[in-house]
Order: structure tokens, then C-alpha cells, then sequence
């Protein structure tokens, strides 16, 4: 089968330079999609086909479409960024093809060959080109891209969809945090869990989003920021946040984060982190983390940093925990040396502000 290419179907932009101005100057996060997406349907006799570039729209779908009814879908989330000289760059994006197979896998649908995925963010962000956001090194903007797919085949049946339809839309990103870093307070539930032992944790779907919005709700309703959700068979270990990974930094030079379990989501930006870690000499360590020694830890200075990280908002640092049994404060509230020092590190190889000695960007335009 030939590689996808994505042709230019019509090339008519939704915005005008004017309003697409209006919106760059404060894009906030996924609020604002860019003019073109691109399109590529799989079917069972043929395989990929039928790809295009189009603009940016409603879909029209069968009430019976199979997604609606059971859920079979999955998407991926990175980013573009704007260096000096004007090119665009992606980071590691051979790692979210490789996860959007091991996804699709999961989820009973076609893998997209890494080839055809990387011809999809290309083909995007060159049309889309204009709505990269420029250099500003104050700032944190970029463009979005968010690749899924999903089972696209009308019936009622449950069985794997014989139609599947992938799509790339693209969003302008602002500052996650307008007024600079701010420190979570996390929620532990103990109610709820996002994933189980030999269910889809493991696996970038919507699903696992939809089960962790009502633990989320009872985050907010305690006055949190985010929810934690602890392993579902025992209620002791840490698992992650909705959609981020959960990282302790220890006084003795230790970094922790959760080994992958199966239920647990294996992040690109955990995986650049576990590296930049040891580049600076601090100890990485993939283990199981039991919550109340963690907390133990936490109140006894053992551990002194801890944070959150994920794509959208990077590195977050966590400032306190909360359950029904108490609150937690973390190092001094938050913000700790290492934490900021990695999110700067990273966020600098993104932009091309520092050497990207991994290797880890592909350029896009
Ligand atoms: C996407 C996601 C993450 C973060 O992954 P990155 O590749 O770092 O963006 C973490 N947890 C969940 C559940 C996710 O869906």
C-alpha cells in the first residue's frame, strides 16, 4: 500500500488574517482551531485510503455510528513550536505513532504506519502554517495538534467497527499558566479509579477520560485543581492524574515516578523527563509509589518536590494533597528548584533555545 500524502482538496482558509490575528492574541487552550484538517479513512477490505486535506468542519455521522454507541476511539496530543528563524518543529513525534498504535491495538483498531502519521502532522501544520503562533519568549504559545480516530461504521452491533475514520485538527495554544506557574492542589480519590488491571489505562482513549470527569467533579467540589487516582484493585498505590504523570523528587537526589503498570498512561514528556533527570544527576527510579508513605515522605521532608506533567501544561508542580482524611502541604507549597529547572530545560530544547542533544524534534515546515 502507497504511503497517505494528504492532497489539498480546496484550499479555502475559514478566518481572515484579521480575525485570525485577533484569536493568536489570546488563543487559551483548544478554544480556536485552525483552517484544515486532515482526513483518511481505513476499511477493512482495503486498508488507509481515501486521504485529504480539508478545511476545518462539522462532520455529518449516522446516528448509528458505532463510536457514539460503544466508545471505540482514541486520539494523540502535541505540540508545534515556533523557533527563531521562523521553522516549526515537533517533539518526539514518533513517540505518540508508536503509543497511537499500541492504542489502537488496545482499542480493536487499525494502526496508522508511523510514515503516514508524520505525513498527517506535516500536511497540517504547512497549511496551517500561519497559525503557528510567533517567537515570544515571554510566552508559551504554540499549535496544537490532536490526531484520532474512531470507529466509524453505522450499526448497533459490538463487534470491531469495518470503517474507521482518522482525523488531524489543529488548535492555537496560549499560556497554560497566564500568570506564571502555579502549583496544583490534587485530590485523592479514593471513590473512584480511571483504570484497572487489564483495562485501556494503558491506552491514549476517550474512554478512560470520561470515567475520570466525575472524579474530577469531586476534586472540585473539595476545592482541588485535579483529581489523583490511586490503583483500582488495592486503593494504595499511585496511579496518575486524568491526563498527567505523577513524578516525587526525594532530598537525597532521588526522582520517582510510577513504573508502568498497564493501567497507566506512558507519557512522552514522562520519558523526557526520566532522561533529563539523569542528564543532571539526579537518580531516576520507574517503582511502585505507595500513597500514604508518599505522604509520609511528603510530611517528614523526605520528599521534597513533586509535580505533574503531560504535554498541554508540560510540568506542573504540586503544591498540596487532599483526601477526606486531611491536607498535605508539599515542600514549601510547590514550585520546587528541580521542577522549574526541568520544565525550563524542556521547554527551551521545544523552542530551540537550548541544544536538543536527544535528538528529540522533527521539523515540521
Ligand atoms: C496524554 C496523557 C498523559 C501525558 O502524555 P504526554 O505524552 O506526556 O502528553 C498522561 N496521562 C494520560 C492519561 C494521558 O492521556
Amino acid at each position: 500500500m502507497s504511503p497517505l500524502s494528504f492532497p489539498q482538496a480546496d484550499a479555502t482558509r475559514r478566518a481572515t488574517d484579521d480575525e485570525r490575528a485577533a484569536i493568536l492574541a489570546a488563543p487559551g487552550f483548544g478554544q480556536h482551531f485552525a483552517d484544515f484538517m486532515a482526513h483518511a479513512r481505513w476499511n477493512a477490505e482495503g486498508g488507509w485510503g481515501g486521504d485529504e486535506l480539508v478545511p476545518y468542519g462539522p462532520l455529518s455521522l449516522d446516528p448509528a455510528t458505532a463510536v457514539f454507541h460503544y466508545a471505540q476511539e482514541i486520539f494523540e496530543g502535541l505540540k508545534a513550536f515556533r523557533h527563531e528563524d521562523g521553522s516549526v518543529w515537533t517533539f518526539r513525534p514518533e513517540k505518540n505513532a508508536e503509543r497511537m498504535q499500541a492504542s489502537a491495538r488496545r482499542l480493536a483498531l487499525p494502526e496508522l504506519p508511523t510514515e503516514d502519521f508524520l505525513a498527517s502532522l506535516r500536511t497540517v501544520t504547512a497549511a496551517d502554517e500561519p497559525w503557528v503562533p510567533a517567537v515570544d519568549p515571554s510566552a508559551e504559545h504554540s499549535l496544537y495538534l490532536r490526531p484520532f480516530m474512531f470507529a466509524s461504521e453505522s450499526f448497533l452491533g459490538v463487534r470491531a467497527s469495518h470503517t474507521v475514520d482518522y482525523y488531524v485538527i489543529a488548535s492555537p495554544a496560549g499560556d497554560y499558566f497566564p500568570r506564571g506557574v502555579e502549583p496544583l492542589v490534587v485530590w485523592i480519590s479514593d471513590t473512584y479509579a480511571r483504570a484497572g488491571a487489564g483495562g485501556t489505562g494503558a491506552a491514549k482513549c476517550g474512554g478512560n477520560y470520561a470515567s475520570s470527569l466525575l472524579g474530577k467533579k469531586e476534586a472540585a467540589e473539595h476545592g482541588a485543581d485535579e483529581v489523583l487516582f490511586l490503583d483500582s484493585e488495592t486503593h494504595t498505590r499511585i496511579d496518575e492524574l486524568s491526563g498527567m504523570n505523577v513524578f516525587a523528587i526525594t532530598a537525597d537526589g532521588r526522582i520517582v515516578t510510577p513504573e508502568l503498570s498497564g493501567s497507566i498512561l506512558p507519557g512522552v514528556t514522562r520519558d523526557s523527563i526520566l532522561q533529563l533527570a539523569a542528564d543532571r544527576g539526579l537518580a531516576p527510579a520507574e517503582e511502585r509509589l505507595d500513597m500514604s508513605s508518599v505522604l509520609d515522605q511528603v510530611t517528614s521532608g523526605d520528599i521534597v518536590e513533586m509535580f505533574a506533567c503531560g504535554t498541554a501544561a508540560v510540568i506542573t508542580p504540586i503544591g498540596e494533597f487532599r483526601s477526606k482524611d486531611g491536607s498535605w502541604p508539599v515542600g514549601g507549597g510547590g514550585s520546587g528548584e528541580h521542577t522549574l529547572a526541568l520544565r525550563k530545560e524542556l521547554t527551551d530544547i521545544q523552542y530551540g533555545r537550548a541544544e536538543d542533544r536527544h535528538g528529540w524534534l522533527t521539523r515540521l515546515v
